[in-house]
């Protein structure tokens, strides 16, 4: 039986190593903190630092495979392993591009992918010389997040919000939808795409609100995104799943915001939604089967479940009863013992071949499901 590692405990390996179970795999997972969400569910569990180069090689040495579930792990230690033969999904190559937000932006413009204009800074003096750049946007290059690591920058006078390290300057795109599409990549280079994704934004959070797919875009821009989303993946020259984050315009301009190397919080609805999860998938590439199909079983909308505004402390599930009554409707909770503003707690997703149906329960969950403390 195949060994295969997993970096990271949070709700991705959690929803990963559910889908291990269908197949034949040793299952290893390392990670900082014994009751992680995926800690219990991998049939070897090490308390590990996934930065540190010394506990990531010790972890990876003797697996067939190792995965991610978080860009931040010990990049070095990867390429070392992969150097010896341990097979690394993504591959260290790509992870380095996409790990910092300089080099990802560097990339694009190397190889003509459409994504927003942008100036690369190294301080927040820097920033100064790009007043004509504003309104824009600035992004940290190594550690940003969910939002963290972004700041909007409108004036001279929110130079001070910018970061002081390597960052990339973007000019502000007059968005009009941000969508995301899944693919995967086999071992020998086959792809699989999923339906786009229309991902709607909590503005004040900059989390994802919820998401619809497949996404209602026009099809001239659902077959630009189809084909900007494959062509960057393949430069990435890496099996895996990958996750592509684009803009859409008022002119039907399609950028390429940023990519993730793995499964991805955009994916989550293909569980119940489509015939092969994007979980599914990434086993089907490590184990080296072919790819799943990505068709939808049925449209699906998604909403995340965050720790509400002012409850910190052991997590509570106000209103599950209500929506656990909900036909096609599938609850997933992630397990985190301890709530906080704006955490990710889990998330619902909603079948329905009726359009107006899928928003209705969005609105109808987010305004009786609540993640609370006592
Ligand atoms: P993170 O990786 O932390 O999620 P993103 O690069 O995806 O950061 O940016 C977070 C959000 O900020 C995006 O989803 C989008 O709404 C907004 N944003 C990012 N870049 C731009 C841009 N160039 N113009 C306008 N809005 C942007």
């Amino acid at each position: 039986m195949k060994k295969i590692g997993i970096l990271g405990g949070g709700q991705l390996g959690r929803m990963l190593l559910q889908s291990a179970i269908n197949y034949p795999v040793e299952t290893y997972l390392m990670e900082n903190d014994a009751t992680a969400p995926a800690a219990h569910l991998c049939h070897h569990f090490t308390k590990g630092d996934i930065t540190q180069f010394d506990a990531v090689y010790a972890f990876g040495k003797g697996l067939d495979a190792i995965t991610i579930e978080i860009e931040n792990v010990n990049l070095e230690a990867l390429e070392q392993l992969a150097a010896e033969g341990v097979k690394v999904y993504p591959h260290p190559t790509a992870l380095k591009i996409i790990k910092d937000k300089v080099k990802q932006k560097l990339f694009y413009q190397t190889h003509q992918i459409p994504t927003s204009e942008f100036v690369v800074t190294e301080s927040t003096a820097d920033l100064q010389q790009h007043l004509a750049f504003l309104p824009a946007v600035h992004k940290i290059g190594n550690g940003g997040y969910d939002g963290k690591g972004v700041q909007i920058l409108k004036q001279a006078s929110d130079f001070e919000k910018g970061f002081d390290t390597p960052s990339v300057l973007e000019k502000m795109v007059d968005i009009k939808q941000e969508i995301a599409i899944i693919i995967a990549v086999g071992n020998t280079g086959q792809t699989a795409i999923y339906p786009p994704v229309d991902m709607v934004f909590d503005p004040s959070l900059n989390l994802l609100s919820y998401q619809i797919c497949p996404a209602q875009i026009p099809e001239k821009v659902f077959w630009k995104a189809e084909a900007i989303a494959i062509n960057v993946v393949k430069k990435l020259n890496s099996p895996g799943v990958f996750a592509v984050e684009m803009f859409t315009d008022v002119h039907g301009n399609v950028l390429v915001n940023e990519i993730a190397p793995r499964v991805h919080n955009s994916g989550h609805h293909t569980i119940e939604g489509n015939f092969s999860s994007q979980f599914d998938m990434l086993w089907r590439i490590m184990l080296d089967y072919p790819l799943g199909n990505t068709a939808n079983i049925s449209p699906t909308a998604l909403v995340n479940l965050l720790g509400d505004e002012g409850y910190s402390g052991p997590a509570q599930y106000e209103g599950l009863n209500d929506v656990l009554n909900m036909d096609n409707v599938f609850v997933h909770l992630y397990g985190k013992k301890e709530t906080k503003p704006g955490r990710k707690m889990g998330h619902v997703t909603i079948m329905s071949h009726e359009k107006q149906e899928l928003l209705h329960k969005v609105n109808q969950i987010k305004h009786s499901l609540f993640v609370r403390s006592a």
